[in-house]
């Protein structure tokens, strides 16, 4: 069975909007997009690639697929979108997530009116393949791991990414997200591909490639899907100057230079991690493989108003089921994260890190995305 039969059979046959840039990428006099002829102070004037080749083929060496396995985007939020899209029939299907998890892939189903089948992780933050398994009926298109896991930071295993896609063959897309997983002790999954074609990887320039700001993220899939969401995708999603951009961090040291990064990371996420366990009102700090630390407080909120009083941001994450005393720190630089350790270790209204603190705990986000 083709992944593609799990599609939502109107978008399997529609007739996809055909771009002036699909028809014919280039020529000596370009009359076909209506386009101004003048290059102008940006040298813009022209639309961009739909799938720009080069950056396409540089990720798919770097990720491990096939030219025809990748899919970019503006961030892998766009993917996201797409695969949902294109799979849940509105009030018919539904995609299965693992709370507490980044907030996106509800946030997509919900604007495309598929259905939200959530199992939880346990109380240790793991994940109950047995449980998955078992909710995800035939409504269940989609199914979102996350690894490492935004907010908890863990990382699901490989055999039970493995046993879920052999499992799910033919019924359900498993889709890994891995935006940290540069970070993590446990290599990408994508290579599992090969063997499971209802498997997908999310990843994403956003974290350890340092570029957030150009919004390029990255679908890993069968090349019958990816094909399929080239179709149903807008016509230039990729700005010329971010794809520059990107192509520009893939020079010759650029991968040492994220790996470098990285490293630093890795290292502060451990130092920051010994010196929050050991602080007054600190419940717990749990391990992490990503770039950030979830801290669980005696009060949290009272902690995020103190640091913000400082200067300094944090995420308040206490609306996550499980997490309703925990706060998600993103590691910083060094002087950053010493700077977030001085101002938590400093005397506060006369108590520990637990004291003080108004009685409001007022939220400052009401956002419904649950992003870094
Ligand atoms: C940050 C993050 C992303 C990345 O999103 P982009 O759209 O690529 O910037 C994806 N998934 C998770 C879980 C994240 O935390």
């Amino acid at each position: 069975m083709s992944m593609l039969d799990l599609a939502r059979p109107e978008i399997r046959a529609l007739t996809p909007y055909s771009s002036a840039r699909m028809e014919a990428g280039a020529a000596a006099v370009m009359l076909n997009a209506n386009e101004s002829p003048w290059p102008a102070r940006s040298g813009l004037n022209r639309y961009p690639e739909p799938q720009p080749l080069e950056l396409c083929k540089r990720l798919a060496d770097l990720y491990g697929v096939g030219d025809d396995q990748i899919l970019l985007g503006r961030g892998s939020d766009e993917a996201m979108d797409l695969l949902v899209r294109a799979f849940c029939r509105p009030g018919l299907d539904a995609i299965a997530i693992c709370p507490p998890t980044f907030g996106m892939y509800a946030v997509c189903a919900s604007v495309q009116g598929a259905g939200i089948v959530r199992i939880p992780l346990d109380d240790r933050f793991a994940l109950d393949a047995d449980a998955v398994l078992e909710a995800c009926t035939q409504a269940v298109k989609l199914l979102f791991l996350c690894s490492p896991n935004n907010p908890t930071g863990g990382v699901i295993a490989r055999e039970t990414i493995e046993y879920l896609a052999k499992a799910l063959a033919d019924r359900t897309l498993v889709i890994v997200d891995e935006a940290y997983i540069e970070f993590a002790d446990t290599p990408s999954v994508a290579d599992l591909l090969a063997r499971h074609s209802n498997l997908a990887v999310l990843r994403t320039l956003s974290k350890a490639w340092a570029l957030a700001g150009a919004r390029i993220g990255a679908l890993l899939a069968d090349a019958g899907v990816i094909e399929l969401l080239r179709r149903i995708m807008p016509p230039y999603p990729l700005p010329t100057p971010c794809v520059r951009v990107a192509l520009d961090a893939f020079d010759d040291d650029g991968e040492q230079r994220m790996l470098e990064r990285v490293a630093v990371i890795r290292n502060e996420r451990e130092r920051l991690r010994e010196a929050l366990r050991g602080m007054q009102g600190v419940r717990e700090v749990l391990p992490s493989q990503a770039n950030f630390l979830v801290v669980r407080l005696d009060d949290a909120q009272a902690v995020y108003r103190r640091l913000v009083g400082q200067g300094i941001v944090v995420r308040d994450i206490t609306r996550y089921p499980g997490l309703d005393d925990a706060l998600r720190i993103s590691i910083g630089t060094p002087a950053e994260n010493t700077r977030l350790l001085t101002a938590l270790a400093s005397p506060f209204v006369g108590a520990g890190l637990a004291g003080g603190g108004s009685e409001n705990p007022a939220r400052r986000h009401v956002s419904t995305r649950e992003d870094a």
